[in-house]
């Protein structure tokens, strides 16, 4: 597989730049994921990718052969639409092979190309059926095998399954992640779902307002956020931000707001003294949280870390729940494993491990 380099490539329309310069890498064999909310970007940066959309500036080398002047069809490339894109009047069967004929490739093969992917992706016995007789997750199955049966080098993909239902999402998502196993194939799929983002990626690229925010392995991403916007964007339910002030108490470092005050790692010691101001924004994942019985005496806690929130509405999940509360003036996204529901209304205090407290620039949104 060819490894995909974007040099310094660039987008406008007319005199609105969509995509400033940029440098982006795919390795060999990859599956990487543009993922940022729409009109961020990812379908133009795909579509220069397939040949679609014509360059303002920079290339894109497959290896160490430029590719903006070859046609689409040239560029060993296959691509699944949002759209699906199918030809109503062809059956499935001839949808799925329209590549191939233009391609002259013998009959045979042929058919036995489309029958191995309609296999795979369990639509075997729609093969003679018109794309108007199909669900749309039948459609979507239809869409992604006219790609699989052109063994190209590169698969596109640009949100393939945003017109699914949620269950045939999950169903297709674990496909995909079976299909990106099995195949050895350069992928690159475009979303603005974190959740498929971060099952399939093996890297992730994650853009907003036509820049390129971070990229890395979800974890890397999840854990080790660049910025407030990849910090709120990565996980569900998404990162908390609450605007603080750093005070250092005898030694230690508190960051106080309106309902908390909440110890720091010492280890941001160094980060926060370089900094020119005393206000932050504290990020804190849901699951951070750590609910403190009040009537217990015997709680392990110091004082010096609390926070109070009052239940807005209480999301009960069965093995836990998602409680909105308010602190002050800020929602606040609580993730609790609890027994029985919590009533609304009600005001809970809970811990925050100084460790899983993230503090970011509030003027950059830069992480410390
Ligand atoms: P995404 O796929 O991330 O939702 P797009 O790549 O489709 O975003 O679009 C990025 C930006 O470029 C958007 O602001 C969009 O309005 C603009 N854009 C896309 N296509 C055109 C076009 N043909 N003419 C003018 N602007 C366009
Ligand atoms: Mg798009």
């Amino acid at each position: 597989m060819p490894q995909i380099r974007f040099d310094a490539v660039c987008k406008s329309y007319g005199s609105v730049e969509v995509l400033p310069p940029f440098d982006l890498n795919l390795a060999d064999g990859e599956f990487t994921v543009l993922v940022g909310p729409s009109g961020c970007g990812k379908s133009t940066t795909l579509r220069m990718l397939a040949g679609l959309e014509a360059l303002s500036g920079g290339e894109i080398w497959f290896d160490d052969k430029p590719i903006s002047g070859l046609e689409p069809k040239d560029r060993d490339i296959a691509m699944v639409f949002q759209d699906y894109a199918l030809y109503p009047h062809m059956d499935i069967a001839r949808n799925m092979s329209f590549a191939l004929r233009l391609q002259k490739v013998p009959k045979a093969e042929i058919k036995q190309r489309v029958e191995t992917v309609a296999e795979v992706l369990g639509i075997l016995e729609l093969l003679k059926r018109k794309p108007g007789e199909l669900s749309g997750g039948q459609r979507q199955r239809v869409a992604m095998g006219r790609a699989m049966v052109r063994d190209s080098s590169t698969f596109l993909f640009d949100e393939p399954l945003s017109n699914l239902d949620a269950k045939l999402r999950a169903k297709m998502r674990t496909e995909l992640a079976e299909m990106r196993n099995t195949l050895n194939k350069n992928m690159v799929y475009v979303t603005h779902d974190q959740v498929e983002a971060m099952t399939l990626g093996d890297r992730i690229v994650v853009m907003a307002n036509g820049l390129i925010q971070q990229q890395g392995t979800p974890e890397a991403l999840f854990k080790q956020p660049a910025n407030k916007f990849v910090a709120g964007f990565i996980g569900s339910p998404s990162m908390n931000f609450l605007e603080a002030t750093v005070i250092d108490e005898n030694g230690s470092l508190q960051a106080k707001g309106e309902g908390f005050s909440l110890r720091l790692d010492d280890a941001m010691k160094t980060a926060l003294s370089a900094l020119k101001t005393n206000d932050v924004t504290l990020g804190i994942r849901p699951s951070s949280f750590e609910m403190v019985e009040l009537q217990s005496s015997d709680a392990d806690l110091s004082p010096d870390s609390m926070i109070d929130l009052r239940t807005i509405v209480s999301e009960y999940l069965g093995a836990q729940s998602v409680l909105v509360t308010r602190c002050g003036t800020e929602e606040v996204r609580v993730e609790v494993e609890s027994a029985s529901p919590i009533p609304n209304g009600k005001t809970l205090s809970f811990a925050v491990p100084p460790e899983t407290i993230m503090i970011f620039d509030k003027q950059s949104g830069v992480r410390l």
